[in-house]
């Protein structure tokens, strides 16, 4: 799961794959104010910067500034959450989606 975020008005991109090495921590991250090493944060900052581009807007910050449902740092954590991913089975190498609660 990757999310972005405005600390100390600069924008980070973070994910629970764990990195490049899958050795990161995102709470270390996120603390830090630097990003996660992998393909899905660095996917995210490209659509965030894309956007804002699109609307108009100087940069991803104003992105997010402007959008605050985007930034996972102005909204309160929610108590329950609904997850729907993604897996795959050894027998068939098959993906499909599973609903997590
Ligand atoms: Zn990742």
């Amino acid at each position: 799961m990757v999310w972005a975020q405005i600390e100390d008005g600069r924008a980070s991109y973070l994910c629970t794959c764990g990195g490049i090495g899958g050795g990161e921590s995102a709470d270390l991250r996120s603390w830090l104010g630097t990003s996660s090493s992998c393909c899905h944060a660095r996917g995210m900052q490209a659509s965030c910067a894309e956007l804002a581009n699109a609307a108009g807007l100087a940069d991803d910050v104003a992105l997010l500034t402007a959008h605050a449902v985007l930034d996972n740092a102005s909204v309160a954590p929610q108590a329950e959450c609904d997850v729907s991913f993604a897996t795959t089975t050894a027998k068939k190498k098959a993906v499909f989606a599973v609903r997590f609660q």
